[in-house]
């Protein structure tokens, strides 16, 4: 197999499932999923993200739903079209792209959204569930990372797996999955000391830091398998910006058995699994199972 796991064609694979099993419900249960993305504000990048989402949504035949508006809407504005889209049957995810304006409180806001229409996986419900291990919804770049991890490695029980970093979007979540699927996990940060030798321990090394290839291959045990969950952009020649992940890839791809490429790795698999979180919403909703 080859030693560059392919985050762009594993996604095609999933929403090429997903889109499977939306055909299916529909075909028996009448059933379209629904996704409502919000967006507040005019971020460029945000603006991609939406824009991208909204047609994927639409490729796996779910139904889309994107609300734009000002950066200048109030907290009352906003909690109104969350409590609407909570009440709208077609409706079943609702993602609300992050960040928000600064008049904007965050947190009520996800927690305003119903637990079983959250496909982010942010409401603290969702947060809770899986940090006791109950069934739920898991946010969508963490499930993304274990479901690469899983498909190169297979029974996870009993690898030590390093994550660097502990956001809440990322790191800690990461965390939990490979805890749940029985790894020695070890959750590292800005204030862990020698955080080179700590890599090296790592069968399964996470990167969720967000700086650029700040992890090399001399901190990489030969044969690990590494998921670089980074997005940086830097300068390049002429004048020019580039994409590169948290870990030098060059030098890390000597050492390590398996290894995500910065872009074309883990960033496509966020919004397969958003897909993948939506139509399972929609199942639960509806009260029947995702289809096999
Ligand atoms: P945050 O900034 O929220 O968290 C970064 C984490 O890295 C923190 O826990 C921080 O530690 C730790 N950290 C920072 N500097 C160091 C250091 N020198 N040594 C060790 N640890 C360090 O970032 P996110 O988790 O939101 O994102 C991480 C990266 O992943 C970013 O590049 C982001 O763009 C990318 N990303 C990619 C996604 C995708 O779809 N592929 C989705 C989400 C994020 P401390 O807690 O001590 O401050």
């Amino acid at each position: 197999m080859d030693k560059i796991i392919d985050g762009k064609a594993f996604a095609e694979k999933l929403r090429g499932e997903v889109a499977r099993k939306v055909a299916a419900i529909k075909a028996s249960d009448n059933i379209v999923p629904g996704l409502a993305v919000v967006l507040v504000g005019e971020d460029p990048a945000s603006q991609v993200y939406v824009r991208n989402k909204g047609k994927q949504t639409v490729e796996v035949g779910m139904q889309s739903f994107e609300h734009k508006l000002p950066d200048t809407t109030s907290q009352d504005d906003l909690m109104a079209l969350i409590d609407q889209l909570n009440g709208d049957d077609k409706v079943h995810g609702i993602l609300v792209q992050l960040p928000l304006p600064a008049q904007i409180d965050e947190k009520a806001v996800i927690n305003r959204i119903n637990p079983q229409k959250d496909v982010d996986g942010f409401h603290l419900d969702n947060v809770g569930r899986l940090a006791i291990g109950d069934p739920g919804i898991v946010p969508c770049t963490p499930l993304g990372c274990l479901m690469m991890v899983k498909d190169q490695l297979g029974d996870l029980s009993g690898l030590h797996a390093v994550v660097v970093g502990r956001s809440n979007i990322v790191g800690k979540p990461v965390a939990s999955l490979l805890l749940a699927e029985n790894c020695t996990v070890e959750i590292t940060h800005s204030r862990t000391r020698n955080l080179q030798e700590e890599c090296k321990r790592a069968d399964i090394l996470v990167a969720a830091v967000g700086r650029p290839e700040m992890i090399k291959g001399d901190w990489i045990k030969p044969g690990a398998t590494v998921i670089d969950v980074g997005i940086n952009r830097i300068e390049a020649e002429g004048g020019k910006t580039r994409l590169v992940g948290d870990v030098e890839f060059s030098s890390a791809e000597a050492v390590a058995g398996k290894i995500t490429p910065v872009p074309g790795g883990v960033g496509p698999m966020t919004i397969a699994c958003l897909l993948h979180n939506t139509l399972q919403q929609a199942c639960t909703i509806n009260g029947i199972a995702v289809p096999g």
